[in-house]
């Protein structure tokens, strides 16, 4: 086991997020100051040595960019420092999706492109479901996404949380379609509600494809999760920005305290959670 950190999910933007508003910008060179800071990991300051990183999901929803015009700061970006950062490209199927599968396509070695990633919330839609209404119409959406992952071999990871178009349990079609392609289910439902995470949990157990985002998790349930699914499913993400790193990051290595205060993971453990799992499922040499 490699005692490196790597963060699946993060944010950079030259300016403000034209939906959730955060701002005023968090860019490339914001992010890397932030991977560089000191962080106590079990008693060890380390810094976090790779990122993934998103634009900011509103570009893909609002102002009717192209997908290069949405992900342009994040390509240039990825291309400057692509030792380090790494390329998960946003889908909107309700745009040109052609398109958009054809362009990720040319970006895979390019841009270091390693994860898709579903924002259902953002672009009202649901997943496919078992029923024929919506489940048929939105098959033709989502189902080459996903062929799409199996042909470049990376995971979809998939935003979770919130009514009516992102609960974790709306993930368990997809995942039963497509059981090669391994499907990380970000916030684990949690950003919103804590006790969606419960249900992401039941998915995880049900489903050997689908692996758990710890961004917004709290203590309960990430302490739930490691007994319920081990460490081999558990994903640190951070969400950073807007989320800030250090606390995310800490919520996961804390596990390694006996309990009460922890679960008494081991350091091989966690170090899976905070590196190794992401990078195997992304193949990024740490
Ligand atoms: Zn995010």
């Amino acid at each position: 086991m490699k005692y490196t950190i790597l963060d699946p999910h993060c944010h950079i933007i030259p300016h403000r997020e034209p939906v959730w508003g955060w701002g005023p910008h968090f860019y490339a060179e914001e992010l890397l100051e932030t991977l560089d800071r000191g962080y106590d990991v079990m008693g060890e300051i380390k810094r976090v040595e790779k990122a993934i990183v998103m634009t900011g999901i509103g570009l893909t929803a609002v102002g009717h960019r192209t997908i290069n015009e949405s992900h342009e700061y994040a390509l240039a970006s990825v291309k400057k420092y692509s030792d380090r950062l790494y390329l998960n490209p946003i889908i909107n199927p309700r745009l040109n999706l052609t398109d958009q599968l054809d362009t990720i396509r040319e970006w895979k070695d390019e841009y270091n492109v390693v994860m898709l990633k579903l924002h259902p919330s953002m672009h009202n839609y649901f997943l496919p479901t078992y029923r024929p209404y919506p489940g048929e119409v939105s098959k033709k959406m989502i189902y080459p996404t996903f062929e799409l992952c199996r042909e470049l071999d990376v995971p979809m990871m998939i935003h979770m949380g919130e009514a009516p178009y992102s609960f974790p349990a709306q993930i368990a079609p997809i995942a039963q379609a497509f059981p090669d392609v391994p499907i990380i289910c970000a916030h684990s439902g949690a950003n919103n509600v804590p006790s969606n995470a419960l249900d992401a949990i039941l998915l995880a157990t049900a489903r050997d494809n689908v692996y758990l985002g710890t961004s917004w998790v709290q203590t309960p349930e990430i302490t739930e999760m490691y007994y319920a699914v081990g460490p081999g499913k558990i994903i640190y993400e951070s969400d950073c920005s807007p989320a800030a790193l250090g606390q995310a990051l800490r919520l996961v290595t804390n596990l390694h305290l006996p309990p009460p205060l922890g679960v008494g993971a081991s350091k091989d453990e966690v170090y899976r959670m905070i590196g190794g799992n992401a990078a195997e499922l992304c193949k990024i040499p740490l």
